[in-house]
Parts: structure tokens; C-alpha cells; sequence
């Protein structure tokens, strides 16, 4: 068939990973634990399958999930969306982004996202007819020129996708700029698409700068989640959007047709979760740190330079002084020759983004990560 989307292989996380067994090397290049997801969650989803949950869940998703999500949104932005009207289950974060572009994106709508973005949201644009306009962000801040921004509003535009914590850059928003985005965005028919799926990842000073605190943009906006983030269960694909109704019935008219609902039992396991262990998501933030510092001690003694991490489980380093290679060149020479998949940065840019920077996952066992440093110390 004529392809739709000539230009596209498969993703740089699936293409890494793949290297990464070939060469044998360790994977820091997909963003996944190296380690099992809370031993409670997997009890009850044998205790929900054993008791029969095996039937088709609502199409919006599971009412105790819902409900769960609703609770936890309360006491985290102090806002409660509506468990009925307003949440919807969707297979990962990835389906939540691809029926919130679907739904919002006609076509000739331009789509504003800033570079680098996560990989999964311009074919979804491009298959909605959109068109995206890439704003390029420069290391090693990544700091949104407001002004640049509003340049770039047209008539025609549509939705503003934002991503905080930042995948790939480990860089957060703060509460002002949500503020500056609204303000920018207020007079006119914008929507905006928050893909806050390290949203319990989050280092920074203040904590997660949610849309979802800010009363009047999350009245535009689909906010996107990923329970496989949270409970380091990236396998069982669940994720979740919290949009007005408005929008979330046409969002999921899309959802009744993609996926129609997620798996039943994995979703009362995950609202028995949410319910019962609050202290796993509060403590998260902790947790991570503990890996981030640990990778980033590791490599005080290399010549790889670290960027801070202030979210996400990824870090950014610098190796303008190992290689001249450019940053793809170079992944695929340090996963054959040192043994460590990394992934790089410019894969996520339209322009050319000539820096030598590359992303490493700390989501993994600590043997993992002093295995790596070791090996990335002898560069
Ligand atoms: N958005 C970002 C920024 C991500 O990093 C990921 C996963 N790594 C996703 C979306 C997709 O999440 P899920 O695995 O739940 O589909
Ligand atoms: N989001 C993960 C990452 O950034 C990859 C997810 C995937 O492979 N689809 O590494």
C-alpha cells in the first residue's frame, strides 16, 4: 500500500533496545525498570482474575479506577474532575495522546510542540491531517521563549502540546509557565494536550506544575497519566486521560473504537492500588533520586559531562570530550564498543540538533547502574 507515513521506521526506543540485546550490552536506552512492580498490585490482579473480573470493563474505563484517579488528583492540584464525565482508561499514555490528538486535530490544524518532543506525537498529527510547528528548545535550559512562542500562533492553530516532566531533557515547568502559556493561549481556541506522565517523577523545588492546578487552562486542556510510570509497569498498559466533558466525550468516541476498553482485571488491581498504598506514588520522587544521584556519582570520574535531572527517569550527558561522532553515530558505536544503549537526542528534533548530548535511563537495579558507569568511566 502507499504508506501514510513515508518517512517513518520503527521508534528509536524499539530500535535501541533491540541493539542492546544483539550486542549484549546494558540497556539505559528505553525507558523501563529493570526491576518488578510492587509485589500487592500483582496479588490482586490474581485475586481479580480468580474471582472472575474477566469480562469486558465499562469503554470508559473501570468506575473504582476512575474514582481512585478522581481522589488522587484532589489531594495532589487540589482539584477533583468529575470520575464519570471527565477520566478516561486508556491503553498507556500512548492511546490517551493519539485519541486526544485525533479528537482535537482536523485537517490543515496546526499543532505547536516543543523540540525535543516525544516520539509518539507528530505521526498522530500527521494522520489527523494536522500540521506541526516545532518549536526548537536549546540545551542546556531548554527555557521556551514566550515571545518566539506567540510568534507562532496563527489562525489556524489548534493545540499546544507540552510535556513536563520533559522526555527527553529531564527538565521541568514551573508554575509560571503554565501561567505564561494560558495567558498566551486565553483569547482564543486553543487547546492544549499535557503529557504529564512523570508527573509522581518530578525533583524540582515546588513539585509537578500540573495544568491541572490552573483553573482556567484545564477548562482547554486533556491532561495525560501513565500507571506505567508509577508503578514501574510499563508491560501492562495502562494509562488515562482527565479532560472536561466536553471533550471527553469526543475523545472517547475515538477510544470506543480503538481499543473499546482495557484489560478488567489490571484495572482493579490498579484502583486497589491507588486506594490502598498512597505512600507508593508519595515516595517515588525519593526513590528516584536515590538512582539519579547514584548514576550521576558514578560518573563523576568520566569524561561525560551530566546535565541536572529535575524529573523523568532519564538524565542527559554531554560527551563533546569522548567523541566527535554525532549523537546517533555514537549511540550505535557505545552500545557494539562499551556495551551501554543510550538514546540520542537529535531523533526528537525536526532541525538539526548538532549537540553531543544523549539520554540515559536510571530506572534500573543498582548493580545496573554501577555496571554502566563503570563501563562509561573507561571511555
Ligand atoms: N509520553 C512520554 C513523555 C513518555 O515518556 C512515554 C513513555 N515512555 C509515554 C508518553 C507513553 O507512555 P505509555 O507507556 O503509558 O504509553
Ligand atoms: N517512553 C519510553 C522512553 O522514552 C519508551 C516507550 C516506548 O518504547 N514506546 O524510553
Amino acid at each position: 500500500p502507499q504508506s501514510k507515513l513515508p518517512a517513518l521506521g520503527t521508534t528509536i526506543f524499539t530500535q535501541m533496545s533491540a541493539l542492546a540485546q544483539k550486542h549484549n550490552a546494558i540497556n539505559l536506552s528505553q525507558g523501563f525498570p529493570d526491576f518488578d512492580g510492587p509485589e500487592y498490585l500483582k496479588h490482586q490482579l490474581s485475586v481479580h482474575v480468580a474471582a472472575g473480573a474477566n469480562q469486558y470493563a465499562p469503554m470508559t474505563g473501570t468506575p473504582a479506577l476512575r474514582n481512585a484517579i478522581a481522589a488522587k488528583t484532589a489531594l495532589l492540584y487540589g482539584y477533583q474532575p468529575d470520575a464519570d464525565s471527565d477520566i478516561t482508561i486508556t491503553s498507556g499514555a500512548t492511546e490517551a495522546l493519539y485519541v486526544a490528538i485525533t479528537a482535537l486535530v482536523s485537517a490543515g490544524d496546526e499543532v505547536i510542540s516543543f523540540d525535543p518532543s516525544y516520539d509518539c506525537y507528530a505521526p498522530a498529527v500527521q494522520l489527523a491531517g494536522g500540521v506541526m510547528k516545532r518549536i526548537q528548545l536549546q540545551p542546556p535550559a531548554f527555557k521556551v521563549d514566550w515571545a518566539q512562542f506567540a510568534a507562532q500562533i496563527s489562525d489556524r492553530t489548534k493545540v499546544v502540546i507540552i510535556n513536563t516532566p520533559h522526555n527527553p531533557t529531564a527538565t521541568t515547568w514551573r508554575a509560571e509557565d503554565i501561567d505564561q502559556l494560558w495567558q498566551i493561549i486565553a483569547e482564543r481556541n486553543i487547546f492544549v494536550i499535557s503529557d504529564e506522565v512523570y508527573e509522581h517523577i518530578c525533583f524540582a523545588e515546588n513539585g509537578h506544575a500540573s495544568v491541572l492546578r490552573h483553573p482556567q487552562l484545564r477548562q482547554r486542556a486533556v491532561t495525560v497519566s501513565s500507571f506505567g510510570k508509577t508503578f514501574h509497569m510499563t508491560g501492562w498498559r495502562v494509562g488515562y486521560c482527565v479532560a472536561p466533558a466536553a471533550i471527553s466525550v469526543e475523545l472517547r468516541k475515538i477510544h470506543q473504537f480503538l481499543t473499546f476498553a482495557i484489560t478488567t482485571p489490571v484495572q482493579l488491581a490498579l484502583a486497589d492500588m491507588l486506594r490502598e498504598h498512597p505512600e507508593h506514588w508519595q515516595e517515588l520522587p525519593e526513590f528516584y533520586q536515590a538512582k539519579r544521584d547514584r548514576l550521576t556519582q558514578g560518573l563523576a570520574n568520566s569524561r561525560l559531562k551530566v546535565l541536572p535531572s529535575a524529573g523523568t527517569y532519564f538524565l542527559l550527558v554531554d560527551y563533546s570530550d569522548v567523541s566527535d561522532l554525532d549523537d546517533v553515530a555514537f549511540c550505535h558505536w557505545l552500545v557494539e564498543h562499551v556495551g551501554v544503549a543510550a538514546i540520542p537526542l537529535s531523533v526528537f528534533c525536526a532541525e538539526p540538533f548538532p549537540h553531543k548530548l544523549i539520554r540515559l535511563c536510571f530506572a534500573k537495579r543498582e548493580a545496573t547502574l554501577d555496571a554502566a558507569a563503570e563501563r562509561l568511566c573507561q571511555l
